[in-house]
């Protein structure tokens, strides 16, 4: 077995530099509430697949079809992953090579679609990602993108409009998922337009997959013909992604994952994602997702009762999108000022807002990273009950003091890697 305290010595003789910045991260992590919807706390156990030996085995192809020798064990802990995220989810097909969520979409996406394509996804002011669409992202570059929208009024999924789109522009893929929606996604009636126009339709389940893990959120795979997600959100896994699919399409996607977007799979990544899988089919992960679930329904409302707005009128996953408006903040304010008091999060555009991105009228926060910590509903309200506070007074030392003081003992009641 590696004799990982003598790793550490090692680093630390060889690169004094990194480990200083590496043992800053770690107290970071102690030190602060982490809110960042999809941030997480990986296990020590995936920590130690990631910091393993299998970084160093190239393994082009898959389990018993590979272009190098020497890949036994590689194929022993991708089998794994692969079976389990299959047995987890209900899929026929996973592919578990895909090095992070942007290429996991890239990889679905050109199973399907040539450059030029159609392809209608959410848009991103309105809480899509990069890669459903965005003008600066390979998928607004290479295929014709359609973006859909949330209503004015309930800032929900517009699914009437979503119809006409798709009746109007013909697509040959529908994208639904997103990076900043705070409801579930109608699976079952996107499934229902994808096919009266004959598209393709994927889930980009990055965010929530974690939830779907737990039994806490509707999972889309019945309904998909794809679904991608990432392993280091709410699955708490290492870096990376996933693609599950029907049978049918296998041969595509793993085409496309290698060798077209793709060379020499992350084995030693693989075989944190076998273990991140392992950990998620225990019953105290179903204790983990519901917890997520409603402490973030205990963090939005907290932060509706210190006065903000929240988007859609608050949460059914792990994150709440706010709208600061009321409070007379930005985005970037709130973000600067809760930073300085050891909470972070991320400033973030709200649907039709009128600031750009970098200034935003909104905050996202999510809480994957807490409910890992043991926190619940109590610590929920007193975090709020901080935000609150510090974004009203982002100038006032006192506030700030008592509000470092609030942190201070909660991270040190709920630790990270005590
Ligand atoms: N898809 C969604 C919905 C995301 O939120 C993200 C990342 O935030 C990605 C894809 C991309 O994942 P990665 O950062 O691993 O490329």
């Amino acid at each position: 077995m590696k004799d990982w305290a003598a790793d550490w010595e090692a680093l630390k003789a060889t690169d004094p530099e990194v480990a200083e910045a590496l043992v800053g991260e770690l107290e970071r992590e102690r030190g602060t509430i982490r809110l960042i919807a999809s941030e997480n706390f990986t296990s020590p156990a995936v920590l130690a697949a990631l910091a393993s030996t299998m970084n160093n085995k190239y393994a082009e192809g898959l389990p018993g079809r590979r272009y190098y020798g020497g890949c036994r064990y590689v194929d022993v802990t991708e089998n794994l992953a692969i079976e389990r995220a299959k047995e987890l989810f209900g899929a026929e097909h996973a592919n578990v090579q895909p090095h992070a969520g942007a290429q996991a979409n890239m990889a679905a996406y050109f199973a399907f679609m040539q450059p030029g394509d159609t392809m209608l996804g959410m848009s991103l002011p309105h809480g899509g990602h990069l890669t459903h669409g965005s003008p600066v992202n390979f998928s607004g570059k290479w295929f014709n993108v359609v973006g859909y929208e949330v209503d004015r009024e309930t800032e929900l999924i517009d699914m009437d409009r979503v119809r006409d789109l798709a009746r109007e522009h013909r697509p040959k893929m529908i994208v639904a998922g997103a990076t900043a929606y705070p409801r579930h996604i109608d699976f079952a009636a996107f499934r229902g337009i994808a096919d009266d126009v004959g598209a393709t339709f994927l889930v980009d389940a990055a965010h929530f997959i974690g939830l779907v893990a737990g039994g806490a959120h509707p999972s889309p795979v019945p309904h998909a013909d794809v679904v991608t997600f990432t392993t280091h959100k709410t699955l708490r896994g290492p870096r990376g992604a996933m693609i599950l699919s029907r049978a049918a399409h296998a041969k595509a996607i793993d085409k496309t994952v290698f060798p077209m977007m793709q060379g020499g799979p992350l084995e030693h990544c693989i075989a944190a994602k076998a273990v991140a899988l392992k950990e998620a089919m225990a019953p105290e992960f179903r204790d983990y997702a519901h917890r997520v679930v409603r402490t973030a329904r205990a963090l939005a409302e907290g932060l509706r009762d210190e006065g903000l707005r929240l988007v859609s009128g608050g949460t059914e996953t792990h994150l709440a999108l706010v709208d600061l408006r009321p409070a007379g903040v930005t985005g970037a304010e709130a973000e600067a000022a809760c930073d300085e008091v050891g909470i972070t999060l991320n400033k973030n555009a709200i649907p039709f807002d009128p600031l750009p991105p970098a200034t935003a009228s909104g905050i996202r926060l999510g809480t994957p990273g807490p409910a890992t910590l043991g926190m619940d509903e109590p610590e929920m309200k007193e975090i709020a009950g901080t935000i609150g506070e510090v974004i009203r007074a982002p100038a006032d030392e006192e506030v700030k003091e008592r509000a470092r003081g609030r942190v201070a003992d909660l991270v040190a009641r709920f630790p990270a890697y005590p």
